[in-house]
């Protein structure tokens, strides 16, 4: 239960990413009198991330590994706006989204996550099945589901980008494919499976032995790896190599590194070479005091590979903090 104290501070989340989770949960269970709270995201089911490989693979339901962030927002007694920012105005205080009036801030926090780097290379947005934004990807798994079921012959799925992401993404949606065709009666040596990455080596974040285990693992399982490969442009039937050679493809999976919205370094919030939000160990950005980042979105000095298990990691440091900003407490630092 809420008590009605004042409103002294507002407090506002942008992004319903991982670690604003864990904000709106410890404010419903222990609330900051006078601290309200507006979430403002894009998504009102926030997927899982760890779950969302099992997912595709057709292990869990859509309810499974999504969390429905308008009871938690209750719980929280959180303001909760479907909408996405596009613009933020740090001088005025006011965080802009098309279709609403500016929303005023004392603090920010920002936990938007990251998308897979494909604004430079034509073709991506219009014919290819990117990661991120998840929502968009899964309408367009579930179609590509239906259109495999619906043809014959040879289906090429190219995924793009050697990470764990797009290793993740071609052991799960070949799992998926090959159950599907055999579930419809269907010859599943029909699928054709290549991953293209960039770099000299499948997972070149990790260590030998991991990356030595998938490479025998994608053989068992029919998947062609090509590494130092390039693609300059997706087409609705082939992908084009930087030599200009072409690879035919009945479906393209893109899965590369995570870029950054360009709006925090518009707005002047200091961030690293690629778009990040620069933050210290508070989780507080460089710059400016009083605006958190965590998350995909967040620059550390100490750089952590993005993934939603920091996410999730940073979430009870973030929720300390904003909480402790609100009341004049010190923060504490996030250690990894
Ligand atoms: C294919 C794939 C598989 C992955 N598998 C794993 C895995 O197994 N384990 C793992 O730990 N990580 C995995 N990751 C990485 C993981 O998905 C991300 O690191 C993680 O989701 C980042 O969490 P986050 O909380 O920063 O942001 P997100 O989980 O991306 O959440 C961001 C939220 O912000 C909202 N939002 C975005 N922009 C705006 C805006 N402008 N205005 C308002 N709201 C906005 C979104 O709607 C969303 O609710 C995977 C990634 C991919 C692409």
């Amino acid at each position: 239960m809420h008590t009605q104290s004042p409103v002294v501070k507002d407090l506002v989340l942008i992004g319903g990413g991982h670690a604003h989770v864990t904000i709106l949960k410890r404010q419903g269970m222990k609330p900051v009198p006078g601290l309200r709270i507006t979430l403002i995201t894009r998504d009102i089911h926030t997927p899982y991330s760890g779950m969302l490989p099992g997912y595709i693979a057709g292990h869990y339901d859509y309810d499974d590994c999504h969390i429905d962030l308008g009871p938690l927002a209750r719980f929280a007694g959180a303001r909760l706006y479907h909408a996405e920012v596009d613009k933020l105005d740090i001088k005025n205080k006011k965080i802009h989204a098309p279709g609403r009036p500016p929303i005023s801030y004392d603090l920010l926090s920002i936990n938007t996550g990251s998308r897979p780097n494909s604004i430079e290379v034509p073709g991506v947005d219009e014919f290819a099945l990117a990661a991120k934004p998840i929502d968009i990807f899964l309408q367009k798994w579930e179609r590509l589901i239906e259109r495999i079921k619906s043809t014959t012959g040879i289906f090429r799925i190219v995924v793009v980008g050697g990470g764990a992401g797009g290793v993740e993404l071609a052991l799960s949606t070949q799992h998926r494919l090959l159950k599907v065709l055999k579930d419809a009666g269907q010859d599943p040596t029909r699928l054709h499976y290549t991953l293209l990455a960039r770099s000299e080596s499948i997972m070149f974040m990790h260590n030998d032995g991991v990356r030595k285990r998938f490479e025998r693992i994608f053989a068992e399982r029919n998947i062609t790896i090509k590494t130092a490969t390039e693609v300059t442009e997706v087409k609705s039937d082939r992908v084009i190599l930087q030599d200009g050679e072409f690879m035919q493809s009945e479906a393209v999976i893109w899965v590369t590194t995570a870029s950054a919205p360009d709006w925090p370094a518009k707005a002047g919030l200091a961030v690293d070479d690629a778009g990040f939000i620069k933050v210290d160990d508070n989780l507080q950005s460089l710059s400016h005091k009083g605006i958190f980042a965590a998350g995909d979105v967040a620059s550390l000095i100490d750089p952590r590979p993005k993934s939603g298990v920091f996410a999730v990691r940073q979430g009870p440091v973030l929720s300390d903090n904003v909480r402790a900003a609100a009341t004049g407490r010190r923060l504490r630092p996030y250690r990894a």
